[in-house]
C-alpha cells in the first residue's frame, strides 16, 4: 500500500467520494512526471515563459551590517512576483496531460488565485477561483488581475466568508466535477499526493540555490531561512538541503501580535497536531477543537496550519521555526529597502527578520541564504497606510 504520510503527519482525511480522484492523481503524477514530453514542456514553461533560473544575489550591504556572507534567492524575480508560479505551472501541466478540460482553485488574499488565472492563460485551460466575499471586497485588485487574465471569480457567501468557506465550496466543485477538473492547491497542504506534489514543483528553488552557492563559495551555506505559511516556498528550498547536517534550516512563521496574543499564525511554533484541508498536521485550535481565527500582516502567512512535512521536520528537529512578529517584519521590510535597494513581501520580510537573528550566531566566513519568496509591490499601499498615509 502507499505511504501517504510523513511520519504520523499527513494521510488522507477526506469523503469517500474524493478517494477515487487522489488515487487517479498519484498514479497519473507518477507517470507524467517521467514522461520527457512533460519534462521538456515543463522546463520550456519555467525558463522562456516565467524566468527561471531565479538569481541568487550576493548582498554586499548586509553582509556588512550582519557581519556574514548574505544572499537572497530572488523569487521575487519569476514571473507573478513570486514563487507560487513554480507550483501553478506544474500542476496545470500536469493537469492537461491529465487530459483535464479545466482547473479550480480557491484563495484567500488573492496570490494563489492570480497565480492560478496566469498558468490557464498560458496553458489555455479555463479557471475558476473560489473566493470568500470577504476577501473579495478586501482584495479588489487581485480580483481584478485574475478576471482580466480570463479567469471567472466565484463569490463565496457561506460562513464567514473567507478562505475556509471557499475551500469547501472549491472541493464540493471537485467531487462533483472531477472527471473533467483539477483542482489546484496553492501549498504543500492538503490531503496526499499534494503536499509531495507541491513540494517536487518547488525544489526547483532549493536545486538552483545549491548549485549556485556552490559555484559561487565553493560551498554549502550555514544557514538557509524560509517564511512559512502552508509552507511551499519553504520546503522548496529545504528539500535541497535536508540531507546536509552541516546546513542549519530555519523556518519564519507569523508571529502577528504576538503568541502570547493568541492573535497570530504561527501553527509549528504554537498549535498542536490537528485535522485541517484533508491532513493531519499542526494546527492552531482552541480547547474543543475549533481552528482558531489566524492573523498576520502578510496575507499569505494567514493559514491555520501548515504542510504535513514541516510537521514531521519539526518533530525530527531537522528544521527550527521561528516566530516573527507584525512589528519585526515591517522593521525588516523597511531593512531590506534601504540596504538593498529591494522591497520585499510582506511574508518574506518574516525570513528577512528571521535571518537578522540567526546572523549573530554565525562567523564572518559563514554563509546565510535568505530566500526572498515574493516582491513588495503589493504590500506598499498597505504599509504606508499603517504608518498614517503616503506623506
Ligand atoms: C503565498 C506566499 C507565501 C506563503 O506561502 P508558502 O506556501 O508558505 O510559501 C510566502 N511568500 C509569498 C511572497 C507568497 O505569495
Amino acid at each position: 500500500m502507499t505511504d501517504t504520510t510523513f511520519g504520523r503527519y499527513g494521510g488522507q482525511y477526506v469523503p469517500e467520494t474524493l478517494m477515487g480522484a487522489l488515487g487517479d492523481l498519484d498514479e497519473a503524477y507518477r507517470r507524467i512526471r517521467r514522461d520527457p514530453a512533460f519534462e521538456k514542456r515543463l522546463s520550456f514553461l519555467l525558463h522562456e515563459y516565467a524566468g527561471r533560473e531565479t538569481p541568487l544575489t550576493y548582498c554586499a550591504n548586509l553582509s556588512r551590517d550582519l557581519s556574514c556572507r548574505v544572499y537572497l534567492k530572488r523569487e521575487d524575480l519569476l514571473h507573478g512576483g513570486a514563487h507560487k508560479l513554480n507550483n501553478t505551472l506544474g500542476q496545470g501541466l500536469l493537469a492537461q496531460f491529465m487530459g483535464k478540460k479545466r482547473l479550480i482553485a480557491e484563495t484567500g488574499a488573492g496570490q494563489h488565485g492570480v497565480a492560478t488565472a496566469i498558468a490557464g492563460a498560458v496553458l489555455n485551460l479555463p479557471v475558476e477561483v473560489y473566493m470568500g466575499e470577504t476577501d473579495t471586497r478586501r482584495q479588489q485588485l487581485n480580483v481584478f488581475r485574475m478576471q482580466l487574465m480570463g479567469a471567472r471569480v466565484v463569490t463565496v457567501r457561506q460562513g464567514t466568508r473567507t478562505l475556509k468557506d471557499a475551500v469547501n465550496e472549491a472541493m464540493r466543485d471537485w467531487v462533483a466535477n472531477v472527471r473533467e477538473t483539477h483542482y489546484l492547491l496553492g501549498s504543500c497542504v492538503g490531503p496526499y499526493p499534494f503536499p509531495g506534489i507541491v513540494r517536487d514543483f518547488q525544489a526547483v528553488i532549493g536545486e538552483e540555490t545549491k548549485r549556485q552557492i556552490v559555484q559561487r563559495e565553493g560551498s554549502l551555506p550555514a544557514a538557509v531561512v524560509a517564511c512559512v505559511g502552508g509552507g511551499s516556498n519553504a520546503i522548496g528550498m529545504f528539500s535541497a538541503f535536508t540531507g546536509d547536517p552541516g546546513v542549519a534550516l530555519v523556518g519564519a512563521e507569523a508571529g502577528g501580535a504576538g503568541l502570547a496574543t493568541g492573535q497570530h499564525g504561527a501553527s509549528l511554533c504554537a498549535g498542536s497536531p490537528g485535522v485541517f484541508q484533508g491532513a493531519l498536521s499542526y494546527l492552531l485550535q482552541d480547547g474543543d477543537g475549533q481552528v482558531c481565527e489566524t492573523h498576520s500582516v502578510a496575507a499569505g502567512l494567514d493559514y491555520p496550519s501548515v504542510g504535513p512535512e514541516h510537521a514531521m521536520l519539526r518533530d525530527a528537529g531537522r528544521v527550527r521555526y521561528e516566530a516573527v512578529t507584525d512589528r519585526e517584519a515591517l522593521d525588516a521590510f523597511r531593512y531590506l529597502s534601504r540596504m538593498e535597494g529591494i522591497i520585499p513581501a510582506l511574508e518574506s520580510a518574516h525570513a528577512v527578520a528571521c535571518a537578522r537573528r540567526e546572523a549573530e550566531k554565525l562567523d564572518a566566513g559563514d554563509i546565510l541564504v535568505i530566500n526572498l519568496s515574493g516582491r513588495g509591490d503589493k504590500d506598499v499601499a498597505d504599509v504606508a497606510a499603517m504608518q498614517g498615509g503616503l506623506g
